[in-house]
């Protein structure tokens, strides 16, 4: 069960679309082991995204009680990282167990609050536990290294030591996931930590910091602010705060980098995508086929992962396009919690109108309209965010839906001659998040594998998010900072390395060997 007020919402007693009836709730802090309202006079609210009901009030942190988690993130950090390791360790051993447990609730939180289907809450959820899990198994990357005699008598060792107290500020539209790409790792490794979840949708991670104290996170090691610029602002100022994880827009990430950086921080951020597929005309139509509507309009194109651009190699013929467009016209749009739900909304009404002013844009460039999911009706949620599957063809690289993030289900199809050719286009732009190519040619693959300058490939593979214990490693304008987030990289960015070099005079078991001189 949940003590912050969360219950209600996630009850999976009630049915799901009986939560929006409850009176909203107030969405609390977490300040040294207390889940507390604040005492702000600024609040905003969290919206149901297929309804715009108001689910709950998130305050806008004051200073002072910013300034009370971050001491009390500093004061719990000496005795946690005094905490042995495998203490720690098994604080993530329950906590998974615990959010197995409560994968529902957060499922349907997630759900409420973001508006992606069930399936994809829980895969939300599914994907963050995985990284919890890897962070049982931290030790063998905490271990150091170390080399005898690097002089007459002297050795030399290195430490990987906790950095103190370090910060995360997580997107919308990974509400589970990404906290649990930040804190799971940062504190098994000996850090303390201060969250700020997205504005939007704020439920998950209260509710998996909930879990966290119940699996035994002492007070004090994780705390939760809520807001948005100023608590941002406040964060990459904050003397105390050593390093700063960042999940979202580029706007957004390079000012934190460059703010965190010029206060002396580790900062990590990883930003906006355009991730491309290419098809080379050898790929296997129906398992591509599927694979690409599913990655383009899957949680309604809200994935920093999701494929924006589908190059063509030989260009977009009556083959691909008609089982293309038969695909996406299959999928269902409706609430996230209805059963025959696809896609659901998208997280706001602003969202989809930008959606739909960057179609209108490239339409209006020359790129042709082939499947058109403006002004789609869902009955029942006629309030809705809803934007369906749109399918784009002959856009060009100088065309705003394709220059532009759209974050929503709209897929551009382009032409490209040869392989070449998509390689060009792809190395091109600005992004470097993810890429996939469908072919049954292994030289081709290779090739693309090769000389393809982004930082996730997929082979036959459309959303090719490594698994936690591997690193997420964007390139290019999807990241800016050293050490990537999760697996090896992750726990790197969470510590230092300290190097000892050290000396025992041989005199000394001489001494010892002959008894102590009294
Ligand atoms: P966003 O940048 O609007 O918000 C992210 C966080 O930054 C929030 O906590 C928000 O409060 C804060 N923020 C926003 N604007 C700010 C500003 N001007 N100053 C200071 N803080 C600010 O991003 P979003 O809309 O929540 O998420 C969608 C974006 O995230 C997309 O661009 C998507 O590609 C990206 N994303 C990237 C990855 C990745 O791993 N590269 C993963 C998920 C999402």
């Amino acid at each position: 069960g949940f003590a912050t007020g969360f219950r209600w919402l996630a009850s999976a007693a009630a049915p799901i679309s009986a939560a929006a009836a409850n009176t909203p709730i107030k969405v609390k802090l977490l300040i040294n082991g207390n889940f507390v309202d604040s005492a702000t006079d600024k609040w905003i609210g969290v919206h149901n995204p297929a309804t715009q009901d108001v689910l709950s009030h998130l305050p806008l942190t004051t200073k002072s009680e910013f300034d009370s988690a971050v001491s009390a993130a500093a004061e719990a950090f000496p005795r946690w990282r005094a905490t042995p390791v495998p203490t720690r360790v098994r604080v993530m051993f329950k906590f998974q167990e615990l959010i197995r447990a409560n994968m529902e609730e957060l499922a349907r939180s997630i759900t409420l609050e973001q508006g992606k289907t069930l399936a994809d809450a829980r895969g939300d959820v599914f994907r963050g536990l995985e990284v919890v899990e890897t962070a049982c198994g931290i030790a063998p990357f905490l271990t150091g290294e170390m080399l005898e005699n690097v002089a007459g008598g002297i050795d030399c060792y290195s430490v990987r030591q906790p950095l103190g107290v370090v910060a995360g500020i997580c997107p919308f539209n990974f509400p589970a996931m990404v906290p649990l790409w930040m804190f799971p790792l940062a504190v098994t490794a000996g850090n303390t930590f201060l969250l700020k979840p997205s504005e939007r949708d704020p439920g998950a991670a209260v509710m998996l910091a909930d879990l966290a104290q119940q699996a035994g996170l002492p007070k004090g090691v994780l705390n939760i602010v809520h807001g948005s610029r100023d608590v941002v602002n406040w964060i990459c100022d904050d003397p105390t705060i050593r390093a700063i994880s960042f999940v979202g827009s580029n706007a957004a990430g390079r000012y934190i980098y460059a703010r965190g950086c010029a206060a002396g921080k580790r900062v990590q951020s990883n930003l906006g995508a355009k991730n491309h597929a290419v098809i080379m005309p050898d790929a296997d139509v129906d398992s591509t086929v599927k694979a690409l509507a599913g990655a383009a309009f899957g949680a309604a194109g809200q994935r920093c992962m999701a494929i924006s651009a589908a190059v063509f190699v030989g260009g977009l013929s009556e083959r691909w396009s008609g089982p293309l467009l038969e695909a996406a016209r299959s999928l269902k749009v409706n609430a996230g919690w209805e059963k025959d739900a696809d896609l659901g909304p998208m997280i706001s009404p602003e969202a989809k109108s930008r959606a739909e002013r960057l179609i209108a844009s490239s339409a209006s460039q020359g790129a042709r309209v082939l499947l058109d999911g403006r002004g789609v009706v869902v009955p029942g949620y006629e309030r809705g965010n809803f934007l369906g599957p749109t399918v784009l063809a002959g856009v060009t690289p100088d065309m705003e839906c394709y220059k532009e993030e759209v974050f929503g289900p709209v897929l551009s199809c382009m032409d490209a001659a040869t392989l070449d050719d998509a390689l060009a286009i792809v190395n091109t732009n600005e992004h470097g998040n993810g890429t996939a190519i469908f072919t049954r040619s292994g030289a081709a693959a290779r090739r693309f594998q090769n000389e393809v300058d982004v930082g996730m490939v997929g082979i036959n593979v459309p959303i090719p998010v490594p698994l936690p214990f591997f690193s997420f490693t964007g390139w290019r304008g999807s990241f800016v900072g050293d050490l990537h987030m999760y697996g090896r990289s992750g726990v790197q960015f969470y510590t230092q390395s300290k190097t000892v070099t050290a000396k025992w005079p041989a005199e000394d078991v001489a001494q010892i060997s002959s008894g102590p001189s009294l």
